[in-house]
């Protein structure tokens, strides 16, 4: 009997040049797909068009090419789900907004920054921020007065039920939506849509199957299916891997600009070194030696994969600096 293909996807937000995170995330994503026989799909998540330029994404593509990730479909060489830029898909957007506006589970929310900070209660074991569902119950004399001072954003209710999921990296996740996770926004005040409706919406409509990214994005999963489900679309399977951080525990980030592909490239002639490096700190490789990401491919198995956080220490860093 043929097994479903397996459909995995690269969607970077280009705001900057990619990091090493990123191409860990991304190489992570590309072996779990290539292992199992699959495609991966390439993605562009540029919602916030100022943030995300197109340039950015050319880079993006340039990179991904030289690390030797190459994507079956989307980007700048489309196919047939396209469009593949999220700022261009505005429009499918917006009827999956409709259709939960029809399904009466959006509401407008006039809370500042200011207020949100204020009365917004952590959840206790992230420090993530809960809505506390302060509009959720506005009257519409209430509504109408609060929309002369201020345009809204639209959040999303949340059903009074628990969300669960079996992650392929660290097992069994179950979430009780009104507590840990809370009434979430769905479209911003500036008329953007939000991460997570684009998100789950385009998985949903790509056929994507496989969803590898870090764990920083673990907590989203529980909205992106329940999304899916309101939604009438198929949910992908998640994966999520851990972050690698600088030696002092903080995340690597666009800030780490020695760490970008602009400036590892200029270091080195081919992506192996850093292909090498990443294979080792994911636990497919015993030593940090040069590789070819195809050379990973046989090597990639979710057990061998570390769970906590990945400390770059400064000899990798060294060895990267050159
Ligand atoms: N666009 C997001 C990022 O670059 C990734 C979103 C996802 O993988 O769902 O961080």
């Amino acid at each position: 009997m043929n097994q479903p293909e397996i459909v995995g996807r690269f969607a970077p937000t280009p705001s900057g040049r990619m990091h090493l995170g990123n191409v860990f995330c991304a190489l992570l994503a590309w072996l779990s797909a290539k292992s199992q026989g699959g495609r991966v799909i390439l993605r562009i998540e540029d919602l916030d068009t100022e943030r995300a330029p197109r340039a950015f994404a050319s880079l993006l593509e340039e990179d991904f090419r030289w690390l030797g990730l190459v994507w079956d479909e989307g980007g700048s060489e489309g196919g047939p789900h396209g469009p593949y830029y999220q700022s261009e898909r505005t429009e499918l957007y917006l009827q999956a907004y409709e259709k939960l506006e029809e399904m009466g589970l959006l509401y407008p929310c006039f809370c500042s920054r200011s207020e949100l900070h204020a009365a917004e209660a952590p959840h206790m074991s992230d420090g993530r921020f809960i809505y506390t569902g302060r509009c959720r119950n506005l009257t519409d004399g209430e509504r109408l007065e609060k929309s002369r001072l201020r345009k809204p954003a639209a959040r999303i209710r949340v059903p009074d039920r628990v969300l669960s999921f079996e992650d392929l990296h660290y097992g069994h996740q179950e979430e009780y939506l009104p507590d840990e996770c809370g009434d979430f926004v769905i479209r911003r005040a500036d008329g953007v849509f939000a991460y997570q409706l684009a998100a789950a919406l385009d998985d949903g409509l790509m056929g994507v199957t496989e969803v590898v990214r870090g764990s920083d994005l673990l907590s989203s999963s529980p909205r992106q299916i329940w999304l899916q489900q309101t939604l009438g679309l198929p949910s992908p399977r998640y994966g999520h891997i851990p972050l690698l951080t600088a030696p002092d525990g903080r995340r690597l980030s666009k800030r780490d600009g020695d760490l970008d592909l602009g400036a590892l490239r200029q270091r080195f002639s081919g992506p192996e070194p850093i292909l090498g490096l990443l294979g080792h700190l994911a636990g497919l490789l015993d030593r940090p030696e040069p590789v070819k990401a195809e050379e990973l491919i046989p090597l990639f198995d979710w057990n061998k994969i570390p769970a906590d956080d990945l400390v770059m220490t400064e000899e990798m860093l060294r060895t990267l600096n050159g």
